[in-house]
């Protein structure tokens, strides 16, 4: 692993991917040449996307979209829009996403799409105009069979539903299969919005029933309040969970009898921010993780757990509802303090096994209820929960490395049964 002296190393989720793979590999053993398949994307497409601005001025944005695998299925993987989106960091959140699917064994491959643009600057109708233009730069690589999008970071049900439009009018015929994370109306999945969050409630409380922690009471301090973590915060709050303190981008709030999760919720959308809330203390957004708690829970963007700041993690559980939260250095000072930690690639891979029941019940044109819906995504986050920790302590490792094992054996298995075409 490279060493902790090179400062730019922690900051690239490419590099940090990378790191985990290689040791992950060398110690199933992979073959050498399965090694360089799944090493390097199979495909990294760059599109230049010219949007008319409602001033009437043309600016031209950067967008990607990096399929890593198709071994096992089609391409799947969300499309964020952020101003520090990099090629680098769209390629190891494409092969997150392979792991995440061969983790939680769902038939789909593994990619990921961004736009290099601030959405806060960028009025609806000109959201619309950017994103039809990108899914129409990308058309011929996405499809149900090739690569399914979905939300992440600043894209929603709206964004997903131009994309199936856009792509719908192409094709010229209604293809909802096409996105997941899209409206109710149009296609999309019951629970889809709450199932990332939900995913993190399931495998966190698996977690206490193995460290002996009982839920009911347990403190919770989650980073970031967008789907993931408000979706985490309310549901976890309703099964006995208190959520201590819960930070955002534009600060954080604290109150250590448990913050009232709807009411925050809807302190945030009328102030569009949660910093302000009455009922807790304004605390200092990046001490918010280094809080005396029992479950931390990061739910923002990746490297926010380095070793500038591992060392000081005072939690027993670290459920990373984000991609990418922790640096491949802080694994091992997170491992040596004894933190119990549920890897990104299960941890958060609700999402995509309730987009794969998107998927299913659109090609089926068949809907399922909610009870369905909670009962099977419990039973696979769950299975694969218990399947990450039995494989750590059977072959000694860390969950994250474990869950990387078991994720690069299923796929280098298929790759091995469908042999290469040459
Ligand atoms: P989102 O845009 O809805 O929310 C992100 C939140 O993080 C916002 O509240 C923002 O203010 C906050 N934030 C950003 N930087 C922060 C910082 N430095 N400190 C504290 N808060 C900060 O995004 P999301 O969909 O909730 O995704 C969050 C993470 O979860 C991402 O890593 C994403 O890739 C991952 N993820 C999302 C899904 C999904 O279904 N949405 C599925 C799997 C993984």
């Amino acid at each position: 692993m490279p060493a902790l002296a090179s400062p730019d190393y922690e900051k690239n989720a490419w590099v940090s991917q990378s790191a985990r793979f290689d040791e992950a590999a060398e110690r199933l053993n992979l073959d050498e040449g399965i090694g360089k398949i799944l090493r390097t994307p199979t495909r990294e497409i760059t599109v230049a996307i010219p949007v008319q601005l409602d001033d009437g001025r043309l600016e031209v944005f950067t967008g990607y979209r990096v399929q890593h695998s198709i071994a096992r299925g089609p391409a799947k993987g969300g499309i964020r829009y952020a101003p520090d989106v990099t090629l680098d960091e769209v390629k190891a959140l494409a092969s997150w996403m392979t792991w995440k699917c061969a983790v939680v064994n769902i038939p789909f491959g593994g990619a990921k799409g961004g736009i290099i643009c601030d959405p806060r600057y960028l009025s609806p109708a000109e959201l619309e105009r950017m994103t039809r233009r990108y899914t129409a730069e990308i058309i011929e690589f996405i499809g149900p069979e090739r690569d399914v999008p979905a939300p992440d970071v600043n894209t929603d049900e709206q964004v997903m539903a131009w994309v199936m439009d856009t792509y719908s009018m192409h094709v010229r015929e209604t293809t909802t299969a096409v996105v997941t994370g899209k409206p109710f109306s149009l296609g999309g999945s019951r629970g889809r919005r709450e199932a990332t969050g939900r995913g993190c409630m399931i495998v966190t409380t698996e977690a206490c029933k193995k460290l002996g922690l009982n839920p009911v009471g347990a403190r919770v301090v989650i980073q970031g309040f967008g789907n993931v973590g408000s979706m985490a915060a309310l549901q976890m709050q309703q099964l006995g969970y208190q959520i201590i303190a819960i930070s955002s981008m534009e600060g954080a709030v604290y109150n250590s009898r448990g913050l009232d999760i709807p009411a925050l919720d809807d302190y945030r959308r009328r102030h569009n921010s949660i910093v302000g809330f009455p009922e807790a203390e304004p605390i200092d957004r990046d001490e918010a993780l280094l809080l005396d708690c029992d479950i931390l829970l990061p739910a923002a963007t990746e490297n926010q757990i380095t070793h500038h700041n591992a060392a000081r993690i005072k939690a027993k559980i670290l459920c990373e509802g984000a991609n990418g939260p922790t640096s491949a250095d802080a694994d091992e000072i997170l491992d040596a303090n004894g933190v119990f930690v549920i890897p990104d690639i299960m941890a958060n891979a609700g999402g995509v096994t309730v987009s794969y029941f998107e998927w299913v019940q659109d090609r089926q044109g068949f809907f399922w209820n909610l009870d369905l819906i909670y009962t099977r995504l419990e039973e696979i986050m769950t299975n694969s929960f218990h399947d990450v920790v039995r494989y750590a302590e059977k072959h000694k490792v860390n969950n994250r490395i474990a869950a990387y094992m078991l994720a690069i054996d299923r796929v280098a298995f298929a790759i091995k049964l469908r042999g290469l075409y040459a």
